[in-house]
């Protein structure tokens, strides 16, 4: 039997009749491109969420106890036992998710990276080392480490129910940490797959990574539940309401949100390249991508070729759910109304449809979203200014980079972006100020493929960082500890220190610092 025919789901029948599912209501999965069931998931409330964490907390301690070494010897395992079911695993995201198999794979192949990683430089960034204590304590010995928070609760999405919170739940565990994991509700499957995945491989710390399953409101009874940190991922207005949620407890937030990324296409650039780069972020996972490229500003020297390049690529997508598929159905079927109501909103506004669009004759299918190419958008547009989710991009023409990085700039988002240029300097000046977590020069996506680098984002699209030693910290506290190596013949911290002894500081701290202007 495979694992993802033994995963944790239930039956109507059976829900509530063991203490794992503690409640009686449940939900289906659904394939987005057929609408089979998927799996029957029970919908967890408050107290089910409670034990779950009350469960996580007694693990917590055991596997912050396993040190850094135990801990990267099971988190190998780990990986080890997903990528020997890669595909088993990818079969499931694609029955769940809708994308391509291919894509699945990829993504996964992420994900095991990212685990990696995280297990390997644990300890580097995290373990215990000395610092300088400085010349008002120099007598003492300062020591530094950054110690788990205990349980984390990880709330995802669905686009990417892999890679996205693993960025997550791989940094939180190699840190020590013990996971609670709610996926989106349109991806419980595959959350309990990974759970059921980690149980098998790792046995002996069993609980150090669970799932539950349910609505909003199971995400929102995890972030009462008294965890560490809540890091979530998913739309800036949930977003507000799970800090809202969390500010009751006090407890901590990361925040990875959506995005409105532009690609900026320079007078020098690979056109082909840009083209190929563009319509990959914007059309790959159907445009179900928070880094995706949403965006185009290109320079008037390359315009005309880049729209002639990015129409003859786009024709040649085919949006379906076969292995040929160049991507799949929409996962959320809310979403096709926004992605209609952006083409429409901007076809209103004199934009220009050069492929695709909301008309019958681009219609791809019951659930499909027609890749989609607009120009002409005017800025103050839905498709230039809200996340629209969908196989569509917008290209506009720009006099120069300086007016496609501000037009880049001018949004409340700030995730990612990307570069095309031939000049390396010039690319990488307009990266550096480019408003955004993260951006990539002469392709897309890329830093999200390294481990080393930091995820996230600034303004609406979130704060805090996955990945890369940032994101092994975030799910930290520092601790700082002094040791007096040999006491001073005069303590400053004591009501015992003689009269003259500020005098004498203070002379010292004028000679060291007085000069400096
Ligand atoms: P969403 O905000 O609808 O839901 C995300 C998760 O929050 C789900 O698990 C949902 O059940 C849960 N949730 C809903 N209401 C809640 C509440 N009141 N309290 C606690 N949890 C609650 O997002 P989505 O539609 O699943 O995902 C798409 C969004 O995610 C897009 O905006 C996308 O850009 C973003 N995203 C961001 C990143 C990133 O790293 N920045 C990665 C992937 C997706």
């Amino acid at each position: 039997m495979s694992l993802a025919e033994e995963i944790d789901t239930v039956t109507r029948e059976s829900a509530g009749s063991v203490d794992r599912h503690a409640t009686s209501r449940t939900f289906d999965s659904t394939d987005p491109a057929t609408g089979a069931v998927v799996g029957v998931f029970p919908v967890h409330d408050a107290e089910a969420v409670d034990a779950t964490v009350g469960q996580a907390r007694d693990a917590a301690t055991a596997w912050a106890a396993l040190g850094f070494d135990g801990r990267r010897q099971r988190l190998d395992a780990y990986r080890g036992y997903l990528a020997r079911r890669l595909h088993e695993l990818a079969d499931l995201v694609h029955r769940e998710n809708g994308k391509p198999h291919a894509d699945a794979i990829l993504e996964i192949s992420l994900a095991v990276d990212h685990l990696a990683w995280a297990a390997g430089h644990a300890r580097k960034a995290l373990g215990p080392r000395r610092v300088r204590a400085g010349m008002l304590a120099a007598n003492h010995a300062a020591y530094l480490e950054y110690q788990p928070l205990g349980v984390v609760g990880v709330i995802g999405p669905w686009n990417y129910p892999v890679f996205t919170p693993m960025g997550s739940i791989a940094y939180a565990l190699a840190a020590g940490n013990a996971v609670v994991f709610k996926p989106s509700e349109y991806t419980p499957a595959i959350g309990a797959w990974l759970a059921a995945a980690w149980r098998a491989a790792v046995p002996d710390a069993a609980d150090a990574f669970q799932v539950v399953t349910g609505f909003g409101d199971t995400g929102a009874a995890l972030c009462r539940a008294g965890v560490g940190k809540i890091a979530f991922t998913g739309s800036a207005a949930t977003g507000r309401k799970v800090m809202a949620t969390c500010a009751e407890p006090l407890t901590p937030v990361l925040m990875e949100l959506g995005g409105k990324d532009a690609m900026i296409v320079d007078d020098d650039a690979d056109v082909v390249a840009a083209a190929d780069a563009a319509v990959w972020g914007a059309m790959s996972n159907g445009g179900q991508t928070c880094i995706g490229v949403e965006r185009v500003y290109a320079t008037e020297a390359v315009y005309d070729r880049f729209v002639a390049e990015v129409t003859a690529q786009v024709r040649s997508l085919r949006p379906g759910s076969d292995d040929e598929a160049t991507y799949g159905p929409m996962t959320m079927p809310s979403q096709i109304e926004v992605v209609n109501r952006h083409v429409e909103d901007a076809t209103g506004k004199g934009a220009r449809v050069i492929t695709g669009g909301t008309d019958d004759d681009a219609f791809p299918g019951e659930g499909y979203v027609a890749p989609t190419v607009l120009l002409d958008v005017p800025e103050d547009a839905a498709a230039i200014r809200e996340e629209t989710f969908g196989p569509t991009l917008t290209i506009t023409r720009v006099r120069d980079a300086e007016e496609a990085l501000r037009l880049t700039n001018d949004t409340s988002y700030g995730l990612a972006g990307s570069i095309f240029s031939g000049s390396k300097a010039k690319a990488l000046d307009l990266a550096r100020r480019m408003r955004s977590g993260m951006t990539s020069i002469n392709s897309v996506l890329t830093f999200a493929s390294v481990p080393a680098l930091p995820f996230g984002g600034v303004g609406d699209s979130g704060f805090g960082r996955i990945h890369g030693e940032d994101g092994l910290k975030e799910f930290t506290r520092a601790k700082a500890i002094t040791r007096q190596r040999f006491a001073l013949p005069t303590n400053l911290m004591s009501f015992r220190r003689p009269a003259d002894a500020a005098d004498q500081l203070a002379r010292v701290v004028g000679m060291l610092h007085g000069r400096h202007r």
